[in-house]
């Protein structure tokens, strides 16, 4: 029998006891893209097949190897999104967004599949956050990505990470180079792994991302791009530099980085840290020139990046970097019997309107239990709503902290502002208490 209590493999549940910690990154991210003109863009999980195989590209280990392909019954092809480059661009051009005015600003949040070997930082599925701006071939545009990237990683007060850039020139510049990377490859044909020698002649640049100890070792001594850069490509990679150089952003220029899609062109860039292990990369990107015409678009130089949302919470982790816990229960309305469960759920009703976050007991338990539950979810205040209170229509609210109480009326109307008054003078008492102690200890 099939294990339905169990996770498929490379896969992770987020429980509510740590979404908040996503939900805080995500948060970050959507704020940080916002304030550089970027908003969102939602495409579906699935896309057909060839647009992957046309965008990510044929000879990539993520179409060779990763992708999670199947039929459906009507007889398409369909692939699970492995990324989130390639839907975005397929839908700006479906709908024409280019029509828009220039540039276009898309950010997104996304669930990635792809058919790995799982381990620390290697998922099966996985999230990414992205950034994709289409219709720009400046230099500033380079240097304003990375710096978006940068500045998440500012917010989230992430240490030590390392960014790299590089540039893997454009059509023109790369024709030349190609010939001396299949040169230099010839010489150790034999000793590719299968998929490399293929690729020799497809496209031998691929072999540069090869994940085989054999292929990366011979890929060491390899010709780089970066000496084969056309003059177009040379300045603007010097422009690039000099853009950040303007903003103070540190970077290395690491002539290795080739990135594992087909679609990118001149300036690639990766953000590494060394304190997750094997899998360093947390975000990388770059521009893509030619992917929009790829697709059957019109000329449309873009760039953008994505950012591996579980890699960048084990970095957080690796770092103590402290996410604030989500705010606990302003109050929790005790009840004991049927008249007072309608009275508790009538005022936390009241109270949620204010967006106030506010419980009562939905168990049925006894009274003990109920404060105990109070305790558990950390309430602020607390009171208890029977028979007497009822009568009397005002009941005794308490500051679970330090156990001060204060008579409420139980009135629905008057509930919640006479509550928020409680709550300032407890403030006030307490800042008044500070004070006292403090002059005491002086005068002491
Ligand atoms: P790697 O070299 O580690 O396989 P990649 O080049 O395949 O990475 P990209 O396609 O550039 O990765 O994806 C961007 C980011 O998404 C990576 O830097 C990483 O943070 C994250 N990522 C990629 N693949 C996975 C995965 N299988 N599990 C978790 N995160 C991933
Ligand atoms: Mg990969």
């Amino acid at each position: 029998m099939a294990l339905i209590t169990k996770k498929p493999k490379g896969t992770e549940d987020v429980l509510p006891k740590e979404s908040y910690k996503r939900q805080f990154v995500e948060n970050i991210f959507c704020e940080e893209a916002k304030s550089f003109g970027y908003k969102e863009i939602r495409t579906p999980v699935f896309e057909n097949t060839a647009l992957f195989e046309r965008g990510v590209g044929d000879t990539t280990d993520v179409v060779q190897k990763e992708m999670y392909t199947f039929t459906t019954k009507g007889g398409d092809s369909i692939t699970l999104r492995p990324e989130g480059t390639a839907g975005a661009a397929r839908a700006m051009l479906e709908h024409g967004i280019y029509n828009d005015g220039l540039p276009i600003k898309a950010y997104y949040l996304v669930s990635c599949y792809r058919y790995e070997k799982p381990q620390a930082g290697r998922l099966r599925e996985f999230h990414q956050f992205g950034m994709e701006c289409y219709g720009t071939a400046c230099a500033a545009a380079d240097a304003e990505m990375i710096s978006a990237a940068a500045s998440i990683f500012e917010r989230l007060q992430i240490r030590d990470l390392e960014l790299q850039i590089n540039s893997i020139g454009c059509k023109k510049c790369r024709a030349e180079y190609y010939k001396a990377l299949t040169a230099y490859f010839e010489q150790y044909k034999d000793e590719l792994c299968d998929t490399c020698k293929d690729r020799l002649n497809r496209n031998p640049m691929r072999i540069l991302d090869c994940k085989s100890p054999v292929c990366s070792e011979i890929s060491k001594n390899a010709p780089v791009m970066l000496d084969y850069l056309c003059d177009e490509c040379k300045e603007h990679f010097e422009k690039v530099k000099s853009y950040l150089d303007a903003v103070k952003i540190e970077y290395i220029v690491n002539p290795k980085i080739v990135r594992g899609l087909d679609y990118y062109t001149k300036t690639v860039f990766e953000f590494v840290s060394s304190d997750i292990g094997a899998q360093s990369t947390v975000c990388g990107g770059g521009r893509y020139d030619g992917l929009i015409e790829e697709l059957g678009g019109q000329n449309m130089p873009s760039l953008g990046f994505a950012l591996g949302i579980e890699r960048l919470l084990l970095l957080m982790e690796a770092q103590n970097i402290e996410i604030p816990t989500p705010q606990n229960c302003e109050i929790f309305i005790g009840a004991m019997g049927d008249e007072a469960y309608k009275k508790a759920f009538s005022l936390a009703t009241q109270i949620r309107k204010a967006s106030v976050y506010a419980e009562f007991d939905v168990v049925g338990r006894g009274l003990r239990a109920q404060m105990k539950y109070a305790d558990k979810i950390k309430a602020a205040y607390s009171l208890v709503i029977g028979e007497n209170e009822i009568k009397e229509n005002k009941a005794l609210i308490k500051n679970m902290s330090d156990g001060t109480q204060y008579e409420i009326s139980l009135d629905d109307e008057n509930f919640m502002h006479e509550f928020m008054e409680i709550k300032i003078k407890h403030e006030f008492m307490e800042i008044k208490i500070k004070e006292e102690t403090k002059a005491i200890t002086k005068e002491g």
